[in-house]
């Protein structure tokens, strides 16, 4: 029995080497990876500038405080405020984090304008935040609270896709409205551009500040650097984590001048938070997601997935049940449950993909995937489909 908590339903499979797309396990069994460790390995596995960036790292100075300027901190700090709307970043040690910087953020912003009380964000059914106290209560995802107490305060929630029903919980204590631009482990729901701009819309009428968790969607998942920007709207905070460190762990809340202001000494920090070494890894993603073509690559590779993926509901009516997502953040909603459908397609076809929420498979190659390899997993999944369906046939037969 394993010394670990019990908090994961775990294969025994374990990875000894990656290479890009593909990892192997012990006995040297290759596996196609369209699961990424979550969307956090965008560049794919041994990608040589980031082994050489954090070999290099590792002589130099790994850790001093925040309390120290940190040369690699500020120079990714700057790169990111650089390439988006941000002018403020912090960094954290992991997606959640983010998220609570940011909510910390809109909640001081109106503390320090004289509205103490203004601490309320609205939120959405479906959503994933992460797993500390404070994103479980901003999730509202009744499984992950149960048992832990009472959730913390300042949450509504709502169905998204309704501006009206967002409209309706807009109160004197609002002070953001939080959003995933493509809801990840809650089923792969990509928002609409219409939806996105009426957030937008709201949070203007009301002074509200639109907060936006590109932990699982950001750092060019859907073919734009962040996803937010397909609905061609600015937000206020934006999380994220996940890609940005490569496989490191590292998160960052970006913020405009104007919201994060009030995040003065004393009102929040991080021990290890943008420490050398994850930021080297930071400065080294970045320097490939920037690199000539690179985004071009993944916004093709995003349009290439959704055509086979049509495909192939074309050729499995009875199994493919609805195609979701954005770019390489894609689900397929399956007609058989989808926690068997995953160890079938690891355990048979080898390859690695993930649950989400609503019986969707979910599909998170690295960038880095080409069109062999998105046609590679079709067949793969395809191949799993007709298993499912052989095996019903005898089942069938012998009844
Ligand atoms: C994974 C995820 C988080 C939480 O990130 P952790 O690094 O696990 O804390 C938050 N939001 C979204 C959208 C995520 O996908």
């Amino acid at each position: 029995m394993s010394a670990l908590y019990g908090t994961y339903a775990r294969s025994d499979l374990a990875f000894e080497r990656g290479e890009g797309m593909r990892l192997y396990d012990q006995n040297g069994r290759e596996f196609l990876d369209f699961h990424s460790g979550i969307a956090v390995n965008a560049l794919g596995h041994g990608d040589p500038h980031l082994v050489g960036a954090l070999k290099a790292a590792a002589d130099k100075v790994w850790h001093t405080s925040n309390v120290f300027t940190i040369p690699e901190q500020e120079r990714l700090g700057q790169r990111l405020v650089d390439a988006t709307f941000a002018d403020r970043v912090f960094f954290t040690n992991s997606g959640a984090e983010a998220l609570e910087c940011a909510i910390k953020t809109a909640r001081h912003h109106f503390f320090s304008k004289g509205e103490p009380d203004r601490y309320e964000v609205i939120a959405f059914t479906g959503s994933f935040h992460g797993r500390t106290l404070g994103t479980i209560a901003a999730g509202g995802n009744p499984s992950y609270l149960e048992g832990f107490g009472p959730p913390m305060p300042g949450f509504k929630h709502t169905a998204p896709g309704d501006l009206d029903a967002v409209r309706a919980l807009v109160g004197p204590q609002t002070c953001a409205i939080l959003i995933e631009p493509v809801q990840g482990e809650g089923g792969v729901t990509a928002m609409s551009t219409e939806f996105l701009q009426g957030l937008r819309q709201i949070c203007d009428e009301h002074g509200l500040l639109l907060i936006l968790d590109e932990v699982q969607c950001g750092f060019g998942r859907t073919g734009r650097f962040f996803a937010f920007e397909w609905a061609g709207i600015t937000p206020d905070i934006v999380a994220v984590a996940k890609a940005i460190g490569g496989g490191f762990p590292l998160g960052a809340c970006l913020a405009t001048e104007e919201a994060a202001a009030s995040m003065v000494p004393g009102t929040h920090g991080s021990t290890y938070g943008g420490n050398p070494l994850g930021c080297a890894m930071g400065n080294a993603v970045l320097d490939r997601i920037q690199g000539p073509g690179f985004m071009d690559h993944v916004a093709q590779m995003g349009q290439r997935l959704a055509w086979h993926l049509q495909q192939l509901a074309q050729r499995y009516p009875d199994y493919v049940l609805e195609l979701r997502g954005k770019g390489l953040l894609a689900g397929i909603k399956i007609a058989p449950p989808v926690r068997d459908f995953v160890a079938r397609l690891r355990d048979d076809h080898q390859l690695l993909a993930i649950g989400a929420g609503d019986n969707v498979l979910r599909l998170l190659p690295p960038l880095i995937v080409t069109e062999a390899d998105i046609e590679d997993a079709m067949n793969r999944i395809a191949a799993a489909f007709d298993a499912i369906e052989a095996e019903t046939a005898t089942t069938a037969s012998a009844s």
